[in-house]
């Protein structure tokens, strides 16, 4: 058994927000079934507990459980206030405030979402555009030489393409995913190998999907307490609710199989639903007692208030801590994987590449974690595309075809792909065709 928990907070970096009375009542009405008048009075009588409700007393708890002062009121809804949270945040001093069992200060994991294509945005979500978040956390971290770290963050596109709405459909919706992650590759050399899936929200499409190219999955949220959308969105329902990570089946993500990505489970912070209390950060410190590999792990947003989030929830691991005489250590959420399921140690990843006229044949040192890297190219037009190789030896070796049913390659800029091992680590390679010069990068 390893003698301290390893304990993972990734935030679900998503920018501005902003809440309007009648957006809250919509959420009431979604959530309890009831229609209550959207006036600053009624939201008052919610936020003082005075407001009529024709439910029984545990439904009215739960009620108020989800719609309170903490709930409410509390977006940031400016870049400002963001920025200002931010330079709480990343001060060393408030990170040693919250120091784990062996002096080190806390540890976040941004993991970020890009707010593309909408139609309309009723909540004022942004900023629009690839890559903002990522970009803004990504110098936060390199300015500061903070230890923290980005990883990668998606909401599926909703039928009626609305910012603040949720489809469950990867890919039927918009190419969105595709879009975002081709231009990771060759705008920003990256390639993410951890993800937390948008309102938890997985499907056969977006699991096997999943499986392909991302080693490390914190999408579990099973858990006990009522579950108000009845499945709408996120569905762990029969998935463990244990604090050690799986191997999900490849018929139901939510059952242990023989895939290959991990499954660890998290739940929220500072929010309406599937909150972590001190039972589950007590239940993780006995399962690591009864020597399981575990990781606990949780989230919250960056849209709204955290500070009150750091203070509760250190509160709980110090208590647990103390209570079942264990350490706990701060991890990034790569590193928390390695070191919790012990996973072997490999070799950076690396590739070698024959680049011709009509084809680009591909090799890996060792084998990467999906059957194929992730294709992304450039075109000269400035349009992004992604494709399938040719796979000639699944995990180990690759053709890409460049002709009259793909694109010749004297009309591509940049054509690149990455891919992970079973390990986490990251290749990204970018050929400039042009200047025919090949950058790699290792993460
Ligand atoms: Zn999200």
């Amino acid at each position: 058994m390893s003698n301290y928990l390893p304990v993972v907070h990734i935030v679900d970096a998503e920018g501005v927000q902003s809440e309007q009375p009648k957006i809250t009542f919509q959420r009431i009405y979604e959530m309890f079934g009831i229609k209550i008048e959207p006036t600053k009075t009624n939201l008052n009588k919610i936020l003082n507990r005075q407001i009529n409700l024709p439910f029984n007393n545990l439904i009215k708890k739960e009620f108020y459980k989800a719609f309170n002062k903490n709930t409410l009121k509390i977006y940031n809804s400016t870049w400002k206030k963001i920025n200002n949270q931010s330079n709480i945040i990343f001060k060393k001093s408030f990170r040693d405030k919250y120091k784990d069992s062996f002096g080190n200060g806390w540890i976040i994991n941004w993991n970020c979402v890009d707010h593309v294509n909408y139609k309309t945005n009723p909540q004022n979500r942004g900023p629009i555009g690839f890559h903002k978040i990522f970009d803004y956390y990504s110098s936060k971290i390199k300015q500061l030489r903070s230890i923290d770290n980005v990883y990668f963050h998606f909401h599926p596109t909703p039928l009626n393409n609305a910012a603040n709405k949720s489809g469950n459909h990867y890919f039927s919706t918009s190419n969105n995913i595709f879009q975002i992650l081709c231009r990771r590759i060759i705008e920003r050399d990256w390639f993410p190998s951890v993800y937390s899936p948008g309102f938890h929200i997985e499907r056969p499409d977006s699991h096997w999907f999943l499986e392909q190219y991302f080693p490390f999955d914190y999408g579990n949220q099973s858990y006990s307490g009522r579950m108000a959308n009845g499945y709408r969105f996120e569905n762990w329902e029969g998935a463990t609710k244990s604090w050690s990570p799986y191997h999900p089946d490849y018929k139901d993500y939510r059952k242990k199989g023989k895939c290959k990505r991990w499954i660890a489970r998290r739940l929220n912070i500072g929010a309406r639903l599937s909150v972590l209390n001190q039972k589950e950060v007590n239940k993780a410190f006995i399962e690591l007692k009864k020597g399981k590999k575990v990781i606990l792990s949780f989230t919250n947003h960056d849209s709204k208030n955290m500070l009150p989030d750091f203070e509760k929830t250190y509160e709980m691991l110090i208590k647990a801590s103390k209570k079942f005489k264990t350490k706990f250590k701060y991890f990034d959420a790569r590193s928390a994987f390695r070191s919790a399921m012990r996973l072997k140690k490999r070799k950076k990843l690396n590739f070698k590449i024959i680049l011709k006229k009509n084809f680009i044949e591909i090799f890996s040192s060792h084998e990467t974690f999906g059957v194929q890297p992730y294709l992304a190219i450039k075109d000269k037009e400035g349009k992004f595309h992604h494709e399938n190789f040719s796979i000639i030896k699944p995990y180990r070796k690759w053709i890409y075809y460049f002709d009259s049913h793909s694109i010749p390659l004297n009309k591509i800029q940049f054509f690149g792909f990455a891919s992970n091992d079973d390990y986490g680590n990251t290749t990204i390679v970018k050929i400039n065709i042009r200047k025919k010069i090949v950058k790699k990068r290792f993460i």
